[in-house]
């Protein structure tokens, strides 16, 4: 049975390697190439597998199909040493986020009792899903306050063999179910796990273990973080957008959050003030209309056309003319779209719903409204004016 062996299992740090090809079989992408040894690691346990160069052309993937790993490149290279070579920085940081998981995952189990279920890490976050919903802000800074303890003490963290027989009997963090030799992880006086995946050689190596972000759902709290380099690029990203926001509001960092809250109410305040100077304005502005418009069997008939940009102010001023005696209201409203709001004093002789319904009916548009108060929109804007002298065309 061919058999590669798997050069990370005993060297994480092995950033190149010479090996020889026992085989290799056509793949849709190119080539499936077989080796005797390897120093890439094959996606598995959560973790992606390597980037690098293999016979002079880029890996473009790494399968791990038990016995064996293949290759998969571009061009099936020819039958002669071959020398590969991983992307370093790739693998390095996914050696941080791996160790510094198996850290985090057993300071949550030793500080609450809280198993991690499963590991998932991504080119951005890293995850760990741990057994309960109920995980509080408290249990989350413990947590981490101990991983990162455990990262400062600068434990060794081992890598050994045993026979699957023997695993059984050891302390492990999670059992493991396979057969043959085991490969185990240990992390001195604090983590012993069976893990095939790559590790830094001292804690040290994660740097900072940081959260990122807590979600809680069906019976797990899925727990987001970042272990060196990571944590690094994030804190800096944190430092820029709370830096540029202080900077917007004028104030030091730690004001920031005190400074938003009061801008929001100060905002919602303004706007009651805005409203309100609003109404006033067009109470004024409808009390000039009503008194200019000429007055014929008791009513006056307000016609007029506001700009675009007034179109709020417009409405209230058609409510406000109907607040008079003996009043109707017929105003437009340039722009996009157009507006019309009829309106007369309540129980007024006319029926502005219906007066809408003809003008609509002639000149296009969408509205409706009641007996005293109507409103439409959609028209054309150069048959607004004819349209008002229409509706009022149909007044008694
Ligand atoms: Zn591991």
């Amino acid at each position: 049975m061919p058999h590669t062996e798997r050069l990370y299992y005993t060297d994480c740090y092995l950033k190149e390697f010479n090996a020889r090809i026992i085989r290799s079989s056509p793949d849709p992408r190119g080539a499936r190439v077989y080796l005797d040894r390897t120093a890439f690691y094959p996606e598995s346990g959560g973790q992606p597998s390597d980037h690098g160069m293999l016979a002079g052309n880029p890996l473009l993937d790494v399968i791990d199909e038990g016995d064996e790993v293949a290759h998969i490149i571009a061009e099936d290279p020819p039958f002669k040493p071959v020398h590969g070579s991983i992307d370093w920085a790739r693998r390095f940081d996914h050696m941080q986020q791996h160790t510094g998981q198996h850290i985090l995952s057993a300071a949550f189990e030793r500080s609450g009792g809280y198993k991690t279920v499963s590991f998932h890490l991504g080119t951005e976050g890293a995850t760990i899903d741990l057994d309960s919903d109920r995980v509080g802000a408290r249990q989350m800074d413990g947590a981490e306050e101990l991983a990162n303890q455990v990262v400062f003490e600068n434990r060794p963290v081992q890598i050994s063999f045993r026979p699957a027989g023997e695993v059984q009997h050891l302390d492990l963090r999670k059992p493991t179910f396979r057969a043959g030799d085991i490969r185990l992880v240990e992390i001195e006086e604090f983590d012993l796990s069976a893990c095939g995946g790559t590790h830094v050689n001292r804690t040290g190596g994660v740097g900072i273990i940081s959260i990122r972000k807590v979600e809680r759902a069906k019976g797990l709290t899925r727990v987001e973080f970042g272990c060196g380099g990571r944590a690094q690029r994030r804190a800096r990203q944190d430092f820029a957008v709370l830096t540029e926001a202080a900077r917007l509001f004028s104030t030091g960092l730690e004001n920031v959050p005190e400074l938003i809250a009061k801008q929001a109410q100060d905002l919602r305040d303004a706007g009651k003030d805005v409203q309100k100077l609003m109404a006033d304005l067009a109470e004024m502005e409808a009390s000039q209309l009503w008194q200019q418009a000429p007055e014929k069997d008791g009513v006056r008939v307000v016609q007029c056309l506001f700009a675009a940009a007034e179109g709020k102010k417009a409405k209230l001023t058609a409510h406000a003319v109907g607040k008079h005696a003996g009043a109707i209201a017929l105003i437009g409203v340039k722009g996009t779209p157009t507006a019309l709001f009829f309106s007369q004093t309540p129980g007024g002789k006319a029926n502005v719903a219906d007066l809408m319904k003809q003008t609509l009916a002639k000149f296009g548009g969408k509205g409706g409204g009641s007996r005293d108060f109507a409103q439409a929109g959609g028209m054309p804007e150069d048959q607004l004016e004819a349209a008002l002298s229409f509706a009022k065309s149909l007044l008694p």
